[in-house]
């Protein structure tokens, strides 16, 4: 499931080749994409604009075009956002050669194509289909997106932020992690990773992290988002950049899906739980359980 460096990827290697270009076609395949818009009227809406950037916030990926509107697409489980070139672009309903090698397994999961002209198309993909879109006013994205945490590899993260966030919250810091209107941009991945270099035990309360612990952890949750881009992201599933490439992150992790292998750390084995539902990787021995902090009591 793609979090933060795997978006930050994809944003970082199509930026400079799709932005200042036209959007001659938005084709939309699957109304699950852009419901509950009809995709022809997506399509139509997006069809004869300029790209005037890619960013992101959060997951989330920020199309801005021209007439000050954005298309804010979210990759879900599965989605990929794939620039395509020269022999590889098709016209799908023809049914024609898709991609080259590896990259054939995804042509069946086109689910939107941009036509950029000049033998260039830009493919959303998504076996699962839980990859969405829509289209929005520059003006409402900051309350559309009001509700998601503060962004990790901003300025405005910082141990005392983290530690606002935090206070009085029970939840574990695993689940903590993951919820978004509070860290915006991790997931699985990376809370496993960032509470192993915090020395943090996934099951210590949220509010109970001590300034030392605060600090800690934003140095961690950082390294461990930067160590993820520098990977070109995880591919340990159905995650490819934007060239198509699995990234290279899943060869680098710490703890994450390492049940049973030495902790880098102590040489220890590496435990796994679920929180949350989720699988949860992390070392016994080295990471520290905190205790919740009694209350004050009432005077
Ligand atoms: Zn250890």
């Amino acid at each position: 499931m793609p979090e933060l460096p795997e978006v930050e990827t994809v944003v970082r290697q199509l930026e400079p080749e799709i932005e200042g270009r036209r959007i001659e076609l938005l084709e939309v395949l699957d109304p699950r994409w852009s419901r509950p818009v009809a995709p022809a009227q997506l399509g139509g809406a997006v069809s004869g604009r300029t790209i005037e950037g890619l960013g992101r916030r959060g997951k989330y990926m920020l199309l801005g075009l021209d007439g000050r509107e954005t298309l804010v697409m979210h990759l879900r489980m599965t989605g990929n956002l794939v620039l395509v070139e020269g022999e590889d672009v098709i016209d799908p309903s023809g049914g024609r050669r898709l991609y080259e090698g590896e990259r054939s397994t995804s042509a069946r999961h086109l689910r939107a194509r941009f036509v950029l002209g000049e033998g260039r198309e830009l493919w959303f993909t998504d076996p699962r289909r839980f990859g969405e879109a829509f289209l929005i006013a520059d003006a409402d994205l900051d309350r559309r997106f009001e509700r998601l945490g503060v962004e990790p590899l901003s300025p405005a993260f910082t141990p005392e932020a983290l530690g606002e966030i935090a206070a009085g919250r029970r939840a574990p810091l695993k689940s903590f992690l993951l919820d978004q209107s509070g860290v915006a941009g991790v997931g699985n991945i990376y809370a496993d990773e960032a509470l192993f270099r915090a020395r943090l035990h996934p099951l210590s309360p949220a509010g109970s992290m001590k300034h030392e612990h605060l600090e800690a952890l934003r140095d961690a949750v950082v390294a461990a988002l930067e160590a993820g881009i520098d990977g070109g992201g995880a591919s340990i599933d159905d995650y490819r950049d934007g060239r198509g490439e699995r990234g290279t992150m899943q060869d680098e992790f710490l703890v994450h899906t390492r049940e049973g292998e030495p902790c880098p750390s102590c040489g220890g084995p590496i435990a796994r739980i679920v929180v949350s539902g989720r699988s949860t990787y992390f070392c016994p021995s080295c990471q520290v359980r905190l205790r919740r902090r009694p209350r004050r009591r009432a005077r």
